[in-house]
């Protein structure tokens, strides 16, 4: 793997702020929705836009996303506000979509890091990129998963490589969504520390009023960045509606957290 010097290079080169941050909705819901969320965003702190448009449900019968019109509103988004954009991609028609529609930075969903076959499949779709290609955790906490994700990607020559932390499956009742498992993270740090590493307080807690804190401690843990879901009108989101926030709360986030501005 490069050394640390080398991923602060790809930040650098891409005048990417400590920490980076991604915001924007679960989904994409209409293009009016990404439109109005990007233009409430691009005055923060925040440097990537995202919103799921292939949503990977745990159960069929919810709202799937929107599939491949919604590259066009990122797009839209993009040249209006000057964001960089983001989606999920979960196999080779999605890689080459969001391709074709460059898309900044493709992120690979905890459903699917669990599966080598399909993590191949996208690391074979984006071999050699320059897009920013972040490696979410698997849903069930194992590291080995996790790490032999990002090894299949680093073999695919994807130079900008970085992982989010979005926490663990349990069937245990938990205050959390998905458990963080702090250790799972830190040790992947320590085993991989040219590696960015990003938090997902969203999908860790599921609740909005408990992103603060979580984000708090990824930060005085040394994380990047933070991807944090964000909607105009949380309450009815088509999708995760429980745990967005809205852009003005986002804003007012970054104003409290401690942020460090040394990471070496
Ligand atoms: C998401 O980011 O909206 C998402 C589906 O996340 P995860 O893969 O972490 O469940
Ligand atoms: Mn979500």
């Amino acid at each position: 793997m490069e050394n640390k010097k080398e991923y602060r290079n790809w930040l650098d080169a891409h005048k990417l702020d400590h920490p980076l941050v991604i915001a924007g909705p679960c989904s994409a819901e209409t293009e009016d929705q990404v439109l109005k969320i990007a233009h409430q965003l691009k005055d923060d702190d925040v440097t990537y836009l995202r919103a799921g448009i292939w949503k990977p449900r745990t159960r069929p019968g919810n709202f799937e996303g929107v599939g491949a019109i919604g590259l066009k509103w990122l797009q839209r988004a993009k040249k209006e506000t000057g964001l960089l954009t983001a989606t999920e991609v979960a196999n080779r028609t999605h890689v080459d979509l969001a391709l074709e529609h460059d898309i900044d930075l493709l992120w690979i969903g905890a459903r699917s890091t669990v599966s080598p076959f399909i993590v191949q499949e996208i690391a074979d779709a984006l071999e050699g990129t320059d897009k920013v290609v972040l490696v979410k955790n698997p849903v069930n906490p194992d590291l080995a998963l996790w790490i032999g994700a990002v090894e299949r990607f680093h073999t695919a020559n994807i130079k900008n490589l970085g992982v989010i932390h979005r926490g663990f499956s349990t069937y245990d009742k938990s205050k959390y969504r998905n458990n963080p498992e702090w250790q799972i993270a830190v040790d992947f740090q320590t085993r991989l520390p040219d590696i960015p590493l990003i938090c997902d307080p969203s999908h860790i807690t599921g609740k909005r009023d408990m992103i603060f804190d979580v984000s708090q401690t990824a930060l005085d843990l040394n994380y990047d960045g933070l991807m944090i879901e964000t909607h105009y009108d949380p309450d009815n989101a088509w999708s995760d509606a429980a745990q967005q926030v809205t852009p003005e709360t986002l804003l007012q986030m970054f104003k409290d957290l401690r942020i460090r501005k040394e990471y070496d």
